[in-house]
């Protein structure tokens, strides 16, 4: 799966074409907090995808506390420990770090004309930090 976040898209939109879960995205995630009900069904759905490697590769590349749902068949749990084992540190920044050079980026940046639907809720997420 991919979050069109990163620089690789392209060689991403290959594989994610691909996979077992497109369209199924709401499989894959848990419906409430510690919700483990759909671990199973999500699981059963890696085990049939032909792209898990690749969906392996690239989750390894987040940092797993940042995790959410199933990936390639494992939790966030099972994939810092798979990290871990592989000595893979991940290359992709932490969702705190994200937003905090998307805060500095707007913050440094003149004001625009007119703002973007994002730009105006990360004006009023940073008001409400102020
Ligand atoms: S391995 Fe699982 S999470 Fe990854 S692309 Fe395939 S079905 Fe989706």
């Amino acid at each position: 799966m991919s979050n069109g976040f990163s620089g690789d898209y392209e060689e991403e939109a290959h594989w994610t074409n691909k996979a077992n879960c497109k369209d199924r995205g709401h499989l894959m995630f848990p419906k409430r907090h510690k919700d483990i009900t759909y671990i199973s069904e999500a699981r059963r759905i890696c085990r049939q995808c032909e792209v898990r490697a690749e969906c392996l590769q690239y989750a390894l590349s987040f940092p797993a506390a940042d995790m959410h749902g199933i990936w390639a068949g494992l939790t966030p749990r099972q994939l810092a420990k798979e990290q871990k084992a592989r000595g893979v540190t991940p290359s992709k920044p932490t969702i705190a770090e994200f937003m905090a050079d998307m805060l500095r980026y707007y913050k440094d940046k003149p004001e625009p004309k007119s703002k973007t639907n994002i730009e105006k809720i990360i004006d009023d997420d940073r008001k409400e930090l102020n």
